[in-house]
């Protein structure tokens, strides 16, 4: 796979030919002791943020780096893996000639990024029990296929996807294979990031959004070859990562034993609600989850959704999906408001 696998081919041409933009902090970063810098138009006087951010983001990348057991080189910061994921349409799909490939249920944002820069999405459902249907996907692909979304732990099932499977697709599947792991810090599974070298066409995604809890920073990051990073350093926005962000982020990963904690305690929560709603009459089905969130299958999820919210509860219907019919999904609080969604839920007929 490594020897003829080339990204130069998946590159759209007009990406290829690019030359970044080189902006002015890409010549000089504003750290410089005993430097003035009067290349960037900025206001000289300090009140923290007065200078253009890093636009490489190297403090905070070399932290994340570390914390991760990669390279600096293999990450690419953006501002929330929303940008990340349309970075990679941005790159790889032509518009109009390219597809991608979607496993539904999952994540709506791949979808909805596809529509945007008008490329093709072929949805192939999960089997019944969840999981990728591979001999489906794999009818599904051609040579237009660009990128195929792996969401694991999945959005809104809530179960991680079986290893094997995913290995054979990372080797049929001529694309990129883009794994994102928004829950995996939830998850009993190692991420893949540890697979990076074996192959070549591997992205993963990761977002600070969930259980480092910073979601209203918007820091997201996708994890790949040197090679791959490279393209999509090549069209980020130069200054995508602002200044607070890269500082707050930094702080946060600096500090990983308050965010262990917190996921731990979230962890046990689940486990609480876990036990307690098969013993709600209405509920019909508790899914597994290795994730922040429960799907529920329940008698008439419309129903009940209204009811929640008219007792303050609000929760994620998510009975459009398929395979999803009158399903719930709800997000592990703290203890109290775990109660209040029990206690909301014993007392609704
Ligand atoms: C929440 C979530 C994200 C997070 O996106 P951000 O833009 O980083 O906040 C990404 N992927 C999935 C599957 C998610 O559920």
């Amino acid at each position: 796979m490594s020897k003829e696998f080339n990204i130069e081919n998946l590159v759209r041409e007009n990406v290829k030919s690019l030359k970044p933009y080189s902006s002015a902090r890409d010549e000089y970063d504003s750290s410089g002791a005993g430097m003035v810098f009067m290349d960037a138009n900025e206001n000289p006087f300090d009140n923290g943020v007065n200078r253009y951010p890093d636009p490489h983001q190297l403090t905070l990348k070399v932290a994340l780096a570390e914390h991760k057991k990669i390279d600096p080189k293999n990450i690419l910061l953006g501002n929330g893996s929303d940008e990340v994921l349309d970075l990679l349409f941005r790159a790889f799909c032509e518009p109009k000639t390219d597809n991608v490939i979607t496993l539904p249920p999952t994540y709506g944002m791949y979808d909805v990024l596809a529509k945007i820069n008008n490329v093709e999405v072929r949805e192939v459902p999960l089997t019944a029990q969840f999981q990728p249907n591979l001999e489906a996907i794999l009818d599904n692909i051609d040579s237009r296929s660009k990128l195929l979304f792996i969401c694991s732990p999945n959005n809104p099932t809530g179960n991680s996807f079986d290893q094997d499977s995913i290995k054979k697709l990372l080797v049929a599947f001529k694309g990129l294979v883009v794994i994102d792991e928004a829950y995996i810090d939830f998850s009993i599974n190692d991420s893949w990031t540890t697979e990076l070298q074996t192959y070549p066409n591997l992205v993963v995604v990761q977002t600070l959004s969930k259980a480092y809890g910073l979601a209203g920073i918007r820091l997201g990051m996708a994890m790949a070859s040197e090679q791959i990073i490279a393209i999509l350093k090549k069209i980020k926005p130069p200054y995508n990562v602002n200044e607070l962000t890269q500082a707050r982020a930094l702080q946060r990963v600096l500090n990983k034993e308050r965010v262990i904690m917190e996921v731990s305690e979230i962890l046990e929560q689940k486990t609480l609600l876990q036990q307690i709603l098969p013993k709600i009459a209405f509920v019909k089905h508790v899914y597994p989850s290795d994730a922040n969130f429960i799907l529920v299958k329940v008698d008439d999820a419309n129903k009940r959704y209204a009811q929640l919210l008219g007792l303050g509860v609000v929760v994620r219907n998510r009975s459009s999906q398929p395979l999803c019919e009158n399903t719930l999904r709800f997000t592990i609080g703290t203890n109290e408001e775990n109660i209040k969604l029990i206690t909301a839920l014993k007392g609704l007929n």
